[in-house]
Order: structure tokens, then sequence, then C-alpha cells
């Protein structure tokens, strides 16, 4: 919600009058002077959003404030052009509204536009949040990053590096909500308070590294556009893609990664497939390239990549992982119940890359059980597994 400053105002007035942390109103307004907001300035209010209300008989300022439990001067602020001793029954005014509900509420088949969809309302209510673009897939659809946090810690989490995992997509947009509801709010998550974690971190999602695979998944061959006919020669023509990893080229975007990746190539397949073809070179793919780019830009103290099935979590690689890594994984381990697994047969993975390129903590994490796609009614139940993993990344 927007508010335009009046002479007299400032952010930490704001601050009081909405009951929202400074911090939030100022990272909200990356733009301006907090120190110095001029009158007639537009500020962003996150966490509110502005409705219309028609007043009625002996409505006044006053009684709408009591009645709203809100201070009168927030409805003053809101309603600076009107009279206020001369309201009219019928006239209409604007009230504020604090969002304490989900934007985030439908996460079947979460396809690209879904989530694009989701992202501006989220936008929209929480400007904290910022969103880039890191790259662009094949299709050349936007591989969005979303950042929340004033801290100086970043931490990276990503999810749908394979298609048919996506509901690790909805899971991360899930806990991006709640965070930014809890911030607003007030409100602790698993009586954990949030505004330390977002004083201290920064939080880095790319909530859906394969776009056109998770749209083929879901949609089928039609929304792979002129590669319609490409995939479908690499499915053996079957319209079934809900076995699908790979991005639309066929190429297994975890593993793409620079990490033992010619282990993979002598034993994976050498053409494209739906899973596992690991590409004619290391980072041959946008999707890779822009995911390893991002983390070559950064300085991700910690990493942590979704993935679906089997409530086991990966965590080392080749004995490069630091000692940290193991400290970090019991404490997934007590809150998600999910099993450590510290070495695996298998290489060129993002995580892999990562702990081998930075030595820092990368983690694949395989949230529930079940066949990929795993079936929507497991949502809730991974939601609650990954929020303590996903939390564990802003306190730990
Ligand atoms: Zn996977």
């Amino acid at each position: 919600m927007k508010i335009t400053v009046r002479l007299g105002d400032s952010l930490w007035y704001y601050s009081q009058l909405f009951n929202i942390p400074v911090i939030l109103i100022e990272t909200s307004n990356p733009g301006i002077n907090a120190l110095q907001i001029q009158v007639g300035q537009e500020i962003k209010i996150p966490g509110y959003l502005r409705e219309n209300y028609t007043i009625e008989p002996n409505d006044t300022f006053w009684t709408l404030a009591i009645e709203n439990n809100i201070p009168l001067d927030l409805i003053e602020l809101m309603n600076s052009t009107i009279d206020s001793s001369q309201l009219q029954v019928g006239q209409t005014i604007y009230l504020p509204r604090r969002v304490t509900e989900f934007v985030i509420d439908d996460i079947a088949n979460y396809t690209y536009e879904r989530m694009v969809t989701d992202i501006n309302k989220l936008l929209s209510i929480y400007p904290f949040i910022m969103k880039r673009s890191i790259g662009s897939s094949v299709m050349g659809k936007d591989i969005t990053e979303l950042q929340i946090g004033a801290g100086p810690t970043e931490v990276h989490l990503n999810g749908s590096f394979h298609a048919n995992e996506w509901i690790t997509t909805p899971i991360i947009m899930r806990f991006i909500n709640e965070y930014a509801l809890s911030l607003t709010n007030g409100l602790p998550i698993n009586d954990l308070a949030t505004l330390p974690m977002y004083q201290a971190t920064l939080f880095s999602a790319v909530p859906m590294v394969n776009p056109d695979g998770v749209n083929l998944v879901i949609q089928g061959a039609s929304a792979a556009g002129d590669y319609s006919n490409s995939v479908l020669a690499i499915n053996q023509q079957s319209q079934d893609f809900s076995g699908w990893k790979a991005n639309i080229n066929g190429v297994d975007l975890n593993n793409q990664f620079p990490a033992l990746w010619e282990i993979e190539a002598d034993r994976k397949p050498t053409i494209p497939q739906p899973r596992d073809f690991p590409g004619t070179a290391p980072l041959t793919e946008p999707e890779a390239i822009a995911m390893a780019n991002l983390a070559e830009e950064r300085n991700f103290r910690r990493m942590n990549a979704f993935h679906t099935q089997g409530k086991v979590i990966f965590w080392g690689f080749e004995g490069l992982e630091p000692p940290e890594s193991a400290e970090i994984v019991n404490e997934y381990e007590r809150v998600s119940g999910y099993t450590p697994i510290q070495y695996v047969d298998s290489y060129a993975g993002y995580k892999d890359w990562f702990i081998q390129e930075f030595r820092r903590p990368g983690f694949t994490v395989e949230l529930g059980e079940g066949v990929n796609p795993l079936p929507i009614e497991q949502f809730q139940e991974i939601y609650e597994d990954s929020l303590g993993i996903m939390l564990a990344n802003l306190y730990l």
C-alpha cells in the first residue's frame, strides 16, 4: 500500500502508526533517503492493502478508528485530501487492511505462469521482497531469483532443478509467503522470532530453476512450443511426461556441473533423454549456466537444493565439505526427521559443484517420499518437514 508523505512525517512515525518494523518500511523503499523523506513523496507500507469504505450515517474518522482498532491519524494519513468534518453518507474513503492470510494457497499444477502471478502478488504486498532475473531458460522464460533480508549472511535455496519435482517450487514460495507474513505481523514461526533473522541474513531463492521442464510435465507437449516434436521424440512419442526431469533440450540440469562431470558422462546416456543425460560438456544449458553464475557472483555462505524424493539429505562431496556441514545437517535432521547421507555415487550436481568450488556447506534435500511427481496431497506434510530446514538456514 502507498501513502503520501505529509509535513512532519517520518518512517519511524509510520512504523508506529502501522505497527510495522521500520526496517521493513526502509527496505520496501530502497530508492529513498530514510532520514529525509519529502512532503508529497509516495512511500510503500508493506503488509497492508488499501480498501474502499463507504461512509454510513454517524461515521466519523474517530468512530472508524475505534471500530477498526487503528490510530485516528492512520485514517487521516490515508485520506489527506478529504475534509473529515464534512463526511457525506455514501462517500468513499480509504481504510487500511492488514494482510494476515496467505496469498499463495493454490499450489496444484504449479506452472511457471502460476509462480509468476504469485510472485507479483507477493511483491505488491511485501515490497521488501526483491526480484531479479538471473538468466533465461532455453525457451526464453526468466529464471527468477527472490531476495529477502537486510543482513550480511547470504543463504541460498533453489527448487525444480528437476522438472517432475516441481512440488519443490510451491514449497519455497509458501515459505517466502510465511516469512513475509511473520515479519509484518510480528508472529513467530515454530516459536522463533523472524525479525532477527531478517536483520542477520539475506535469503536468496530461485524457486524454479527449470521452468520449461516444469511446464512440460504439468501441461504436456503443447507447453513445449517449437520443441514439442523434439520432446516427443526424446520421450518415445509418449504424451506422458511425468518421468521427465531434464530441461527442454533433454539435458539433466543436475548433471551439468563441472564436479567429476566426466564420471557421469562415461556412464550416463550420450543423447538427450527425459533424465540423466549430462549434456555433451559441463554447463552447456542456459539454466545451469545461470545457476553457476549466480553462485560465482554472490557470497552464499550456504546452499540448499530442494529435490524429491526420499526424506534424505546429501551433504558431502569428495571430502571437500567443511566441518560445519556435519553440524548443520544434524540440525536439519533434528527439525525435519530426514536422514543425513554424506556420500553417494552421484556427481556433477549443483551441490557437488558448490561444495567443490566454495568449500562451503551445500545440501541436496530430497523432500517427501513416493513416486515423482509426488501427489499434491503430500504438500502439507512436506512443507512442515522442510519448514524447519528453511528456518534453520536463517538462524544457524
Ligand atoms: Zn532431483
